[in-house]
């Protein structure tokens, strides 16, 4: 019966052990990866993001599969918290993220009703009015020095429609590429591993060698953050358990 688990936190003892033997007995494996696991960022994206470490706020974050709406947390690597742990099961290496920064309205609509209401105000009193959903003071003065430095101080009257447009879509989606992950140092599952065609969900038997079984995170099963990684090796376990 092979339990290795899979290849996150390799400190604790984890190695590839299972993949190897499944392999000698003709299993197929999906491509392993660091998953539930925060992203990291280069460039000035990554200055920005470790300058507001410790902050957090409730995001939507997705890509064009997926959107999960959950707290954020920048940290010292980069972007963590469950809205990018969950993503993560769901990124690959290249690809890029959406971070919707103020999920409970539309930024555009805001900003252009504000111009025609009190067109002498500056975007920054607008989003930190935005008081049911203001975006965190530190984040704010970072945003407006990545985003809207050249026209912090004009009043909103003397900002085309389409600029305030263009930044409510970004604010609402801020599209960031991840240059990587913090890998399986720190990954709560691995991705991938042994194809689960090939063994039986009944009794964890594998179909290519009677007598072999694989449970829990060696399989190719990889469960969201709540438990269900937890889930899934324990109720493996037990129907193998069961039969062996
Ligand atoms: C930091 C962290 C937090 C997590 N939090 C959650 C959570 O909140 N909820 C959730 O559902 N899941 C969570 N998980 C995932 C969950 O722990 C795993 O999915 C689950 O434990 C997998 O069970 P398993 O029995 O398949 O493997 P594991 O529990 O990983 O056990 C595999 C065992 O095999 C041993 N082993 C590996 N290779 C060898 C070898 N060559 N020789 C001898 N022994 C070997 C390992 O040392 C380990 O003891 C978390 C994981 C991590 C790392």
């Amino acid at each position: 019966m092979v339990a290795t688990g899979g290849l996150s936190i390799p400190t604790m003892g984890a190695s590839g052990l299972g993949y190897e033997l499944a392999q000698q007995f003709g299993h197929t494996l999906i491509a392993t990866d660091a998953s539930l696991v925060p992203f990291t960022f280069t460039d000035k994206t990554g200055e920005l993001i470790r300058s507001l470490a410790g902050i957090s706020l409730p995001v939507i974050a997705s890509n064009e599969r997926i959107s999960f709406k959950l707290p954020m947390l920048f940290t010292h690597r980069g972007l963590s918290g469950p809205a990018m742990l969950q993503l993560s099961n769901y990124w690959h290496t290249g690809e890029s993220i959406s971070i919707n920064l103020l999920p409970e309205v539309d930024v555009t609509d805001i900003l252009l009703a504000r111009k025609k209401l009190h067109p002498r105000q500056l975007i920054r009193t607008v989003l930190a009015e935005n008081t049911d959903n203001a975006l965190p003071k530190k984040l704010l003065a970072a945003l407006q020095t990545h985003l809207w430095d050249d026209i912090k101080d004009t009043e909103l009257a003397n900002i085309k429609d389409e600029r305030l447009t263009e930044l409510g879509a970004t604010l609402n989606g801020w599209q960031l590429k991840p240059s990587g992950t913090e890998g399986y140092r720190t990954a709560e599952v691995t991705r991938g591993g042994v194809k689960t065609d090939e063994v039986s969900s009944k009794t964890m038997q594998s179909n290519m060698q009677e007598g072999l079984y694989f449970i829990g995170e060696v399989l190719d099963v990889t469960g969201w953050l709540g438990g269900y990684n937890f889930q899934w090796a324990w109720a493996s376990g037990f129907v193998c358990g069961e039969v062996v």
